[in-house]
């Protein structure tokens, strides 16, 4: 079997993979915090896993993925209590939604996917075993880590603790501290706001404890993989490994792998900065779900994603490349017979999209072994060099490709529809709408305003919305 070797925070260097079980990988995964709708920089995250997952499985290991989905914090319990209703209605709608999202990108479901608010037992209990050791104290009802009872604190994200400076805020919370570095697993709770009746009192838990107690409590002690954005390591995973390993003693995690942020125009897209599209944002711009699939995954995760149109489109040709190259494969007409070479070129190329993936998740490495496949098998065709026997052999390989990959099942109009767009060919196409609308800022510009007009009507009458801006660019979308 070939060597999987991942780049781990941890240690900063490329490691080979060594499960615990051997045969078996066990990954946390930090979910959604479902208090809005997840944004594609999040999907970039999510998609990673996803390939992860899938190559894990492609080599014959078994693999056990646990995600939580935070369904409760501060913004959840302000939210459903502006909002009238109860956080696991509030949440529960997101949750939908982030399952209906994760469903059209083709990413497959975790092997368990399992709800906060469905374990505040154990995170009680983790709790209870961190005070018996001595890590923590009690400050106004609220329950806190003491870091500096844990002096590996830091080795994860190389955060000169001693240099955090007293007063900093380093999580959200704003309670009463003996430090300014400690942390709260454990809120005392505020009038009016939800809380859970509990053996260390009343109140609710803290993000960082949700993580330590549901990955231990699904993948033992020590997990082989855990995952996030790279604005996870600190403090949110710095905190994990505080109190797992406060609590066992043991290695929480063997490899932390984080994603680089998808960003747009220069900065990390995030639902605080306001500069985030949904993926229900770009299907109503007419992109199909597999464009963005490809978009996501085709850029190696510890790379920054810089997410643009160009981008898009690039990913919309990519993906129908690879479609169309399977469609030829399985209707064209070859000469009888097998050539060696190209069973030799396939077997080369299944090795170096392997070998990418094996080193470090590297999907563009991946990516090109299949494009130069591509190429050079449409030259044999082209050359008649490509005979009857090597066409299912070649799709053999494209299957397997597409195992990790998976674009090639051309159900974009099926996932759409399930999320009520209008599928794609009943539409029209992307590329006519902007002529349309340069036509249309033409007229305007010569003071043509029937013609401006009527083009408005035409594109309405298509069930296209246009939204003229104060700048005088136009944005548009379909109905
Ligand atoms: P959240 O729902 O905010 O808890 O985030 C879910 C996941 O998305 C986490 O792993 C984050 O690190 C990740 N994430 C958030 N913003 C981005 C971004 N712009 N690019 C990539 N990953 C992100
Ligand atoms: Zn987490």
């Amino acid at each position: 079997m070939i060597q999987i070797r991942l780049h781990n925070t941890l240690t900063n260097d490329l490691q080979p993979l060594d499960p615990v079980h051997p045969g078996e990988v066990r990954i946390y995964t930090c979910g959604p915090t479902v208090y809005a709708s997840a944004h594609i920089g999040n999907f970039r995250t999510f998609m990673f896993q996803d390939v992860l997952r899938r190559f894990l499985k492609s080599q014959g290991l078994r693999v056990m993925q646990v995600m939580n989905v935070t369904d409760v914090d501060d913004r959840i319990i302000q939210s459903a209590a502006a909002a009238g209703i109860g956080i696991r209605e509030y949440t529960d709608k997101y949750i939908r939604g982030f399952l209906e999202d994760i469903d059209a990108l083709h990413i497959q479901m975790p092997e368990e996917l399992v709800r906060a608010t469905d374990h505040i037992e154990d995170m009680v209990a983790l709790i209870e075993k961190l005070q018996e050791k001595g890590f923590t104290y009690k400050s106004e009802g609220s329950i806190y880590f003491r870091i500096s009872k844990f002096p590996a604190y830091g080795k994860l994200s190389k955060i000169d603790v001693a240099g955090m400076q007293a007063g900093a805020r380093v999580d959200m919370d704003q309670y009463e501290k003996d430090d300014a570095r400690d942390f709260a697993m454990w809120k005392a709770p505020k009038p009016g706001e939800h809380f859970w009746e509990t053996r260390i009192g009343p109140g609710r838990p803290g993000w960082h404890i949700e993580c330590s107690a549901m990955a231990m409590k699904y993948l033992g002690d020590t997990l082989d993989i855990h995952t996030g954005g790279v604005d996870l390591a600190f403090p949110h995973h710095e905190n994990e490994i505080a109190q797992s390993e406060g609590a066992t003693g043991k290695t929480f995690v063997r490899t932390w792998l984080h994603a680089e942020h998808l960003i747009i125009e220069g900065q990390k897209m995030s639902k605080s900065l306001g500069n985030f599209y949904t993926l229900r944002d770009l299907f109503a711009r007419g992109h199909k779900p597999s464009t963005i699939r490809f978009l996501l995954l085709s850029v190696p995760y510890r790379r920054q994603l810089n997410f643009t149109e160009e981008g898009i489109v690039q990913a919309r040709n990519s993906t129908e490349r690879l479609r169309n190259f399977v469609t030829r494969l399985r209707t064209a007409q070859f000469p009888p017979g097998s050539n060696p070479e190209t069973e030799k070129r396939i077997a080369q190329a299944e090795n170096d999209f392997d070998a990418g993936l094996a080193d470090d998740i590297n999907t563009a490495m991946a990516l090109a072994a299949i494009f130069d496949l591509v190429r050079d098998v449409n030259t044999a065709m082209d050359r008649g060099a490509f005979l009857q026997q090597d066409a299912p052999r070649a799709v053999a390989a494209m299957e397997k490709f597409d195992a990790v990959l998976a674009l090639l099942e051309d159900d974009d109009d099926d996932k759409l529809a399930k999320l009520g767009f209008s599928p794609e060919k009943a539409r029209m196409p992307a590329a006519e709408v902007d002529a349309l609308i340069e036509e249309r800022q033409a007229a305007k510009k010569r003071r043509d305003f029937k013609r401006a007009d009527e083009i408005r009507q035409n594109l309405a009458d298509s069930g296209i919305l246009l939204e003229d801006a104060k700048d005088g660019s136009v944005r548009w979308k379909y109905k």
